[in-house]
């Protein structure tokens, strides 16, 4: 199908006569069920997904028209672009890559050009005209439009929304912000204020709370997209005049102003420089490649990443440096401030006005290296030389709203398309990377050794079926025993602090207790917006979904059968801080995890203290399991190895494999020795049996023969097709008739359909969710071609809601 097939982008004429719907393949689309009550009024369609729908009408002979018309990408989910006149005026000064306002319907949106005609198909009575150019030079390089072009074929979005979302925030709009609005608490309110709406006012109380917490102002729209609320609570609490909402011009990124040490090593170590070699000949051959760097933890992989693009520099070329968010602190951009002179941060927690600013530096070649999360791969970097993209493997790499892109690909595209260096980092690669560096896809450099030229440290599995358990303080009395401690840990844990060291902790999972059970009915108290259970927070005595962040207070009795016998079943992180307090009063314990560490500051302060020895025991979620580098560590302790490997995702293995051996990287890393210890109920896991003998190939291969078996990645391709809404009845039914439909439809071609069932998560923020899996072969690639089918399914279906979601990162 055409991928861009052209519309005339006046009112009646949308998606109708003119040219149809855009581009399908042959075969009636699922005919989407809602409309029946109502059609659109046929001279007002303001909502392009309803007017597409409309049955095409009889087909209009072409009239052509002549003189300039400019096609215009829109952040829209339909597959085409639309045409516009170009006024006269406008002529000479438009170019490919601008933005231009254009009238949409009843609207004025902001797209992008990215083609010109003399003539088109629309008669001239319908065809409307470019309203205002709004850049004096193209903002989307050609580079940036082709990678547009790929992930929109991809991932099954359309091409305006790919361009759009390459743009900062602040350009999708028409006018600028250069304020952000910051929000705070009174210094009046207090615990008598938050009790005031505790009961009553739980978005509120949720909202006021974290700002005491805070004790700072916070960015309105980053903290209420964090809570999950809309601006309505913190605007009513400002009318109770409890918090101030100001507009405030913009300051600048924390990021930038730290800088670390990172002294140059006085040479590289032999792998090191061979790594160095490969990249720099590749440079220089100005060819692209990609490159998967396989270094342990420890072994020197960010000094590869600096000396490729010190090469890369001293060619003339820029560079840009993708690493997961949470990896993405000062001691991080420090490393690359520290070497080189303009490096710019990107990421998803500045201002709008702060990442204008930083892309526009960027764009004009004042920063040649960029940091940033993942969507810094759209930083536009003029002649980029090398993409890193560090931690590889990191599942956040997967954009999870449309585009649904997975950074690492798009990483490698956007070097072939520029002719650069791509390198991808790990000390456990993803399955799919690591399998195409076997087959000579990616250039395979490895790093076997640490730094420090000692061994990685012993991994010690501690079976908790058979070792004895230490006794938590809070059951002593219940008389139950939670497998929390074993004596073991409990043991090395005393001698660590008794030889004044360090340790680390870790359970990926927050709050008290995940579980609220009822002794009477065995039912569990869970939200009633989502298909989760509530987890237990003690300090702040309430119940919160993990998933939607609704909260509330604990009720007295199981809201089941109302018997008085609820208990809290397992342990997060907030627990294992509470247990070791009471078990070594003596002992220095922090907890960092995101209800801790609210802000940026919160965690530096954390990482400064521990790195001073001002903390004994550091017990934390994923925030700790990367990138810590305390060389007084010499114990690392994770308390529940088995908490990611039960998850219904093929991937469980691979991400516990992943994490046990980030984690385990944090020890060790100074002159003392290290030690981990690994607590599960299944010691013979092959993730947890080649984690604990720091094997990634022996895990890599039987996990690959798993996969091959199931046609899993990197055997094989997957789409999940997700259907979301509020009504049941709607998501079944509209799932089955998709899977037909997509069952004709796909007849000719190798995929399987898998489903439709229920997701993992069958209810998320109130809406019921079912899915199916496609799955086909790498090779032909049939889901490829299957695409432009399933991209219209995305637009065509509103109700029940379907989401594409092309290699997903997860099932749930
Ligand atoms: P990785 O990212 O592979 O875990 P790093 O790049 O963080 O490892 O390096 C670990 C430590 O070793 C850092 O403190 C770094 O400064 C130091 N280092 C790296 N290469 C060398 C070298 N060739 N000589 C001395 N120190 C080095
Ligand atoms: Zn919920």
């Amino acid at each position: 199908m055409a991928r861009a097939s052209k519309t005339a982008a006046s009112g009646p004429s949308l998606f109708g006569p003119i040219d149809g719907p855009p581009g399908g393949p042959p075969g009636a689309p699922p005919k989407p069920k809602r409309r029946t009550k109502k059609p659109p009024a046929p001279r007002k369609p303001r909502d392009p997904k309803r007017a597409k729908a409309r049955p095409p009408g009889p087909p209009e002979p072409p009239t052509i028209t002549s003189g300039t018309f400019a096609d215009v990408a829109l952040n829209r989910p339909v597959d085409c672009e639309f045409t516009y006149r170009v006024p006269e005026a406008m002529v000479p000064h438009a170019a490919m890559g601008m933005r231009v306002a254009v009238p949409f319907g009843m609207l004025r949106e902001v797209g992008v050009v990215t083609g010109f005609r003399t003539e088109t198909e629309i008669p001239a009575a319908k065809l409307k005209s470019l309203m205002r150019l709004l850049d004096a030079e193209p903002l989307i390089g050609p580079e940036l439009i082709e990678l547009a072009r790929w992930i929109a074929e991809r991932y099954a979005c359309s091409f305006g929304e790919a361009l759009h979302a390459m743009l900062p925030g602040a350009l999708k709009r028409e006018r600028e912000r250069v304020r952000t609005t910051l929000v705070w608490a009174h210094p009046h309110v207090g615990d008598a204020e938050l009790a005031q709406i505790a009961e009553k006012h739980p978005k509120q109380h949720r909202l006021l709370r974290t700002l005491l917490e805070v004790g700072a102002p916070m960015e309105l729209r980053d903290l209420t997209r964090r809570l999950n609320l809309s601006f309505i609570p913190a605007r009513t609490l400002a009318k109770r005049g409890w918090v101030t909402i100001e507009r405030v011009p913009a300051a600048p990124d924390p990021l930038l102003v730290s800088k670390s040490d990172r002294p140059r090593p006085k040479s590289l170590l032999p792998e090191q420089q061979a790594a160095v070699d490969a990249l720099s000949g590749q440079l220089e051959r100005g060819e692209h490649a990609t490159f998967l760097l396989e270094g342990i933890t420890g072994s020197g992989k960010t000094e590869v990443y600096l000396a490729a693009i010190e090469r890369a520099l001293a060619l003339g070329r820029g560079a840009i440096v993708l690493v997961p968010e949470i990896a993405l602190t000062p001691q991080t951009v420090g490393w690359f401030r520290a070497r080189f002179e303009q490096v710019a941060v990107l990421h998803s927690h500045m201002s709008d006005s702060q990442r204008l600013d930083m892309w526009l530096r960027v764009k004009n070649g004042e920063a040649r290296v960029v940091v940033g999360a993942r969507s810094a791969v759209f930083a536009p970097v003029p002649d980029l030389g090398v993409v890193v993209l560090d931690e590889e493997h990191e599942p956040s790499f997967k954009q999870n709203n449309v585009p649904r892109y997975q950074t690492r690909e798009v990483a490698i595209e956007r070097a072939r398309i520029a002719k650069a260096v791509c390198v991808l980092g790990s000390a456990t690669p993803s399955l799919e990377s690591w399998h195409r560096a076997k087959h000579g896809e990616f250039r395979h450099l490895k790093l076997t050794r640490r730094i420090s030229g000692r061994p990685r440290p012993p991994v010690e599995i501690v079976d908790l079926r058979t070792q004895p358990v230490h006794v938590l303080q809070s059951q002593k009395q219940a008389g139950r025993g939670m497998k929390l401690f074993s004596a073991r840990l409990m043991y090395l844990l005393t001698k660590c602090l008794e030889r004044k060291e360090q340790a680390i902790l870790f359970q990926n999972r927050r709050g008290f207790a995940p579980v609220l059970w009822c002794g009477g009915c065995k039912e569990t108290v869970r939200c009633k917006n989502c298909d989760v259970t509530l987890t237990w927070h003690q300090r702040i005595q309430r119940l919160v979904c993990h998933s939607c962040c609704e909260e509330k207070p604990k009720p007295a009795n199981c809201p089941t059968c109302t018997a008085p016998m609820l208990r809290y079943l397992g342990a997060g992180s907030e627990r294992i801080e509470h247990e070791l307090r009471a078990f070594l009063p003596a002992a220095r314990v922090r907890r960092m995890d995101s209800d801790t560490m609210r802000r940026r500051e919160d965690y530096e302060r954390t990482l400064s203290a521990f790195g001073n020895r001002e903390i004994d025991v550091l017990v934390g979620t994923q925030m700790i399991a990367k990138g810590l580098d305390f060389p007084h560590v010499t114990l690392v302790g994770i308390i529940d190895a088995d908490t990611a490997l039960h998850l219904p995702d093929f991937r469980a293995a691979e991400r516990t494999f992943q994490l046990i051996a980030q984690v385990a990287g944090r020890a060790g890393r100074g002159e003392a020795e290290g030690r981990i210890l690994v607590q599960t109920l299944t010691p013979d896991h092959p993730a947890i049996r080649h984690a604990a003998q720091h094997d990634f190939e022996g895990f890599a291969k039987g996990e690959d023969v798993l996969r091959a078996e199931l046609g899993y990645p990197p055997h094989g391709r997957l789409v999940r097709v997700l259907f979301e809404d509020r009504d049941e009845e709607k998501v079944l039914e509209g799932s089955k008739k998709c899977a037909e439909f997509l069952e004709k439809e796909f007849a000719a071609l190798n995929i399987q359909i898998l489903g439709p069932a229920p997701a993992p998560t069958a209810m998320l923020r109130g809406r019921h969710r079912h899915h199916l899996l496609l799955k086909s072969l790498p090779a032909p690639d049939d889901l490829q071609r299957a695409m432009p089918v399933l991209r219209k399914l995305s637009t065509e279906f509103t109700r029940p809601h379907v989401l594409i979601d092309v290699d997903p990162a997860a099932m749930l």
